[in-house]
C-alpha cells in the first residue's frame, strides 16, 4: 500500500498553512491506496472564526458507522490544512467515474479534503477556497496529473452526495489549472467600486445588505422592460477566448433571471443567472471570444420579466 508522507511538505512549499495532527504518518485504513486525483468535500458542520474546525475530531476518529480517518486533511475556517492521514481514508466510498477518475474504489483512487463548512446555510470561506486551490494544484503536480483530476464528491458519488456545495467545480478546476501553470493566465477583476471601470445610472442603488458581497458594497435595481445596463469596462489585451465569471450576493428575494450581457467579437450575448442562490463566489457565465481593447465588455441588464432586484457586484475575466 502506498502512502503520501510528502503531503505536509508539499503543501507548505505551496504556501499553504499546515498543522500536522498527531500520528498522521501511520493513521490510515487498511487496504489499497494508489491515488491519482483529489476529491473535495464539505463536512456539513458549521464553522466560525472562533470555532474553525468543528469536524476535526470526527474526521480523525470516525463515527459509529464509519471508522476514521475520514480524510487526508481537513481545511478549517481560516484555510489551515490539518493533516490527518498519509494513507487510505474513508472519504469517497464508491466512485461512479467522473472525468478521468474511473469507476471503482474511491478511497484507493483519491486524496480527500474535508472543507469544514455546513454547505446548506454556509458556503466555504475565501480562505478555505484559496488554500484548497493551492493545495490541490500542489498535490496534482506531485502526482503528475492535470487539473481535470480534481473532482467534487457530488461528481463521483454513487449515493447522491451533494458536497461540496456552493461551488462551481468547473471554475475550481480552471483555478487549479491556472495555479499549476504558475498563475500566468491573464485575469482581471472589476468590482462595482473599481475606479473608472463601472458605470450605472442613478436608478441603481448602493447596498451593503448581504455579507456575501464582493468588496465594500454592490449595486441593485428593480427589473424593468427597458435598457438600463450597468457596465464593467475591461481592457482586453488581445482578441482571444476568455472565461467570464460573475460574483453576486445571493438573497432569496433577488432576481431569478438576471441578464448578464457579454460584448463578444460577434455581438452581444446574454446569460441569465439566478441571483437567489449561489452567491458569495465566482460563478462562470461561460467562455467567449472577446476583442482586444478597453471598452464596456460585461454588463448587468435590468431587462428581465422575473421579479426581484437585479444585482451588479463584481466580474472576473480570465484568458483561457
Ligand atoms: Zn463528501
Amino acid at each position: 500500500m502506498a502512502t503520501i508522507p510528502w503531503l505536509a511538505d508539499v503543501l507548505r512549499s505551496a504556501g499553504v498553512q499546515v498543522k500536522e495532527e498527531g500520528s498522521w504518518l501511520t493513521r490510515m485504513r487498511p487496504g489499497d491506496f494508489n491515488p491519482i486525483g483529489v476529491l473535495w468535500h464539505h463536512t456539513a458542520a458549521t464553522s466560525s472564526a472562533t470555532n474553525p474546525h468543528p469536524a476535526l475530531n470526527v474526521c480523525i476518529n470516525g463515527r459509529s458507522d464509519l471508522p476514521g480517518p475520514l480524510c487526508q486533511a481537513l481545511v478549517d475556517y481560516h484555510g489551515v490544512f490539518h493533516i490527518i492521514s498519509a494513507g487510505r481514508c474513508n472519504h469517497a466510498g464508491t466512485s461512479g467515474g467522473s472525468g478521468p477518475i474511473p469507476a471503482g474504489d474511491g478511497n484507493t483512487l483519491m486524496i480527500g479534503w474535508e472543507i469544514d463548512y455546513n454547505g446548506v446555510s454556509q458556503e466555504m470561506t475565501a480562505a478555505q477556497y484559496n488554500a484548497s486551490i493551492a493545495a490541490t494544484a500542489a498535490v496534482l503536480t506531485r502526482l503528475g496529473k492535470d487539473a481535470s483530476y480534481a473532482r467534487g464528491h457530488r461528481e463521483t458519488s454513487t449515493s447522491g452526495k451533494i458536497d461540496p456545495s456552493f461551488i462551481d467545480l468547473n471554475v475550481m478546476r480552471s483555478d487549479v489549472a491556472a495555479k499549476m501553470s504558475g498563475g500566468n493566465a491573464w485575469s482581471t477583476i472589476v468590482d462595482n467600486t473599481t475606479a473608472g471601470r463601472f458605470t450605472a445610472s442613478a436608478n441603481w442603488g448602493v447596498s451593503t445588505y448581504s455579507s456575501q458581497r464582493y468588496g465594500a458594497d454592490y449595486r441593485y435595481a428593480n427589473p424593468v422592460l427597458a435598457s438600463d445596463t450597468a457596465w464593467y469596462k475591461v481592457n482586453i489585451p488581445a482578441t482571444a477566448n476568455y472565461r467570464v465569471d460573475a460574483w453576486w450576493p445571493a438573497v432569496s428575494g433577488y432576481n431569478s433571471a438576471t441578464p448578464y450581457v457579454i460584448a463578444t467579437t460577434t455581438g452581444n450575448r446574454t446569460v441569465y443567472v439566478d441571483q437567489r442562490t449561489g452567491g458569495g463566489q465566482w460563478r462562470s457565465l461561460g467562455t467567449f471570444a472577446l476583442p482586444a481593447g478597453d471598452a464596456n465588455r460585461v454588463g448587468v441588464s435590468r431587462w428581465t420579466s422575473a421579479s426581484g432586484l437585479v444585482i451588479a457586484d463584481a466580474i472576473r475575466v480570465t484568458r483561457v
